[in-house]
Formats: C-alpha cells, structure tokens, sequence
C-alpha cells in the first residue's frame, strides 16, 4: 500500500474510532463462544460497532463465506487463486534478491 493510501486509511481510523476498548468475543457468546482469553480480543469500542454493523454476529469462518459470495459470487476458485498467486509473487521476488 503506497504511503499516501496510509496515511488516508490511518487518518480515517482516527477520525472514526473513539478513546474507548471494547472486549470483542471472536466466536459471539450468542453463537456458543466462551470468555476465554482465546476467545476475547481488545477492540477500539467505535471499529467494535462497526465491525458488528458490517458482519453481524457471525464466526470467522462465516464472514469469510460471506465475503466470498458478497464480492465474487460464491466463487472461492477466485480467492484461492488470488492468494495462491500473491503466495507466489512474494516467494518469486525473495529469490531474486
Ligand atoms: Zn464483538
């Protein structure tokens, strides 16, 4: 990411998050998840509500799944490929060096 692009995007968590933490349980506790440490991370309290207002109350796994029918239409081939051929890139241009 060009540093402009940054400096953007860090200029806008600014403006949006608030001085606040928040406990956010990766698995919800709606949907079964515990309080352990495992499961809890620290959050900036605004990004946490956002977070929820984008993707619900679901799981990791199920925001992944929404993700990839939302942007490509179902298609996990394209993600896969995608990473597949960024995983490739960067070992490609670590050897030449
Ligand atoms: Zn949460």
């Amino acid at each position: 990411m060009s540093t402009e692009k940054y400096e953007f995007l860090a200029k806008f968590l600014n403006q949006v998050s608030s001085k606040k933490d928040s406990k956010h349980h990766i698995v919800p506790t709606s949907r079964g998840g515990n309080g352990n440490s495992e499961n809890v991370v620290k959050i900036n309290e605004r990004l946490h509500e956002l977070y929820h207002n984008l993707f619900l109350n679901r799981t990791p796994e199920e925001i992944i799944e929404f993700l990839v029918d939302y942007f490509w239409g179902g298609d996990e081939g394209f993600v896969f490929n995608f990473l597949e051929e960024k995983e490739r890139s960067k070992y490609a241009s670590s050897a030449s060096k």
